[in-house]
């Protein structure tokens, strides 16, 4: 078994690693941390929540620290490119926490916030820079900026880098760097042209890969629920009246849809907040802030808005909404099984998402087990339900008239749908482009269940099994948590062991 201990990294980095309760490496860092202290250039497959930020991380500081310079100007040693502002606000604490007793300063810029702020942090000098390409290309054209002193460079999430449209900034980034500098590379997935920009990049890097998407669904408990779309709002209600459900994501397609998710919990006196493109930094922070510490449990989320979030002690995540890509389903449901952690994923299905549901079964080899609708739901709410047929269909066709993979319209043709990662097409059932399924797993369209879902109460597994498990339920909720017969349907459900 490899330890930190073994990497030869320094003495502060390993307290600090022992500060975290660390104990020992997951497999990307096992396999990823001896490269890149040799200095070489890494190819990795990863996704977030396999520890793959410290796995760039603590070599990056251990090499810093090994060769301290004075800061210079607008010039830092280090570049993390990263898709998104949540991701790389992470990505940033992350060094500050693993470099916290070194004399090494990281700064985090993107897009959407002043911009002045962030060219005078750089003009005092710092050592990692973690950003966004937009907002780092706007800082370079400002002269606020200069790539040349770059050591290394970390290209983070590159799927979803050209998922997002950023190809040509990446482009253009790769021409402002030093030719003699470290690379290390990362995407959840590589297909062809993820590998071509690859290349553009690296030199004769070390190829690492761990966890095939398809083992994050394993790790997950799942279950679905047939039921009509104008009576979602109160299943989730019902469901959120069952107070194991504690730090819960719930997930929708749209950014309006997330809103409207939101306003029906607060007149159901449920607490719960959005996040998604269109509300500003302070609001994303601050609903991220609140259910971090737990005074909010449910967080309404669409997908760009929830990649790379990484809250611990995720217990639900909820798919209001299934998504039309089914790798996103994935991601979702991996915010519950968070570094080996495991959780539970209810997703809501209509007639429609039928077809989202049978892409989904195929890419993680995985039937998800039925749960029954609750006993006594309520019927949807008239004006709901009318709502619900005054919206129009626009750019989503019949299911009978939607082709299986690869065939038929685009499926992000909805003009609501906040701009997410484009469908991949051609990869058959496979997870992860060249990701193999793990040795045992049935392969091709076979299928196995789905862990059944977990109890609701009483036979949960012990805290110590997962990371940071949430504060239990608090304040409006818990004025609702005896509301008889639904919470007893969960209880009493025959697929709950
Ligand atoms: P990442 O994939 O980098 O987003 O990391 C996912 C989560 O795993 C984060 O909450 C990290 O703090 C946590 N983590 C990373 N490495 C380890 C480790 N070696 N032991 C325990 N937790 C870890």
């Amino acid at each position: 078994m490899t330890l930190f201990t073994d990497f030869g990294l320094a003495q502060p980095i390993l307290k600090a690693l022992s500060a975290e309760g660390y104990e020992k490496p997951t497999p990307i860092q096992a396999q990823t941390i001896p490269y890149a202290l040799e200095g070489r250039d890494v190819c990795g497959i990863a996704q977030t929540g396999t520890g793959k930020t410290a796995a760039f991380a603590l070599p990056i500081l251990h090499r810093l620290n090994a060769s301290p310079k004075p800061r210079k100007p607008k010039s830092p040693r280090v570049l993390v490119l990263s898709p998104t502002r949540e991701l790389s606000g992470q990505i940033a604490d992350s060094f500050k926490a693993y470099g916290r007793n070194l004399r090494l300063s990281t700064e985090v810029v993107f897009g959407g916030v002043t911009i002045s702020r962030q060219e005078k942090a750089l003009a005092g000098g710092v050592d990692i820079l973690v950003a966004t390409p937009g907002r780092l290309i706007d800082l370079v054209d400002r002269r606020a900026l200069s790539l040349r002193d770059i050591e290394i460079l970390v290209l983070d999430e590159a799927d979803q880098m050209l998922d997002l449209g950023f190809i040509h900034a990446l482009k253009r980034i790769v021409t402002l760097l030093p030719k003699d500098r470290q690379s290390l590379f990362f995407s959840a997935t590589m297909p062809k042209t993820i590998s071509t920009l690859a290349d553009s990049f690296l030199r004769d890097p070390a190829h690492v890969a761990v966890t095939p998407v398809a083992t994050t669904a394993e790790r997950v408990e799942q279950s679905v629920i047939f039921v009509q779309t104008g009576r979602k709002q109160v299943l989730l209600e019902t469901l959120l009246r069952d107070p194991s459900i504690d730090r819960v994501l719930v997930f929708t397609r749209t950014k309006h849809g997330a809103d409207k998710v939101v306003r029906g919990l607060d007149k159901a006196g449920i607490a719960g907040a959005a996040i998604h493109g269109n509300k500003s930094q302070p609001q994303r922070e601050r609903a991220l802030a609140g259910f971090r510490d737990g005074s909010c449990r449910v967080l309404v989320a669409t997908d760009i808005a929830a990649r790379g979030i990484d809250v611990e002690g995720v217990t639900h995540v909820i798919n209001y909404d299934l998504p039309n890509v089914p790798e996103s389903y994935v991601h979702r449901i991996g915010r519950t099984a968070r570094a080996g952690a495991t959780g539970l994923a209810i997703s809501f299905c209509n007639d429609e998402e039928k077809a989202y549901l049978k892409d989904i079964e195929k890419l993680t080899r995985l039937k998800v087990p039925v749960m029954p609708l609750p006993e006594g739901l309520p019927a949807a709410p008239a004006a709901s339900e009318a709502g619900e047929r005054r919206e129009p269909q626009r750019g989503r066709p019949a299911p009978h008239a939607r082709g299986h993979q690869g065939h038929g319209q685009p499926r992000n043709a909805d003009p609501n749908a906040e701009r997410g990662p484009k469908r991949r097409r051609g990869r058959g059932g496979k997870p992860g482009g060249n990701a193999q399924p793990q040795g045992g797993q049935p392969s091709g369209n076979q299928q196995r269940p789905a862990q059944a879902p977990r109890p609701a109460q009483g036979q949960r597994p012990a805290q110590g099994q997962r990371p940071a498990q949430g504060k239990p339920a608090s304040g409006r909720q818990d004025g609702r948590r005896g509301d008889g017969a639904q919470v007893a349907w969960l209880e009493k459900s025959p697929r709950r062991r």
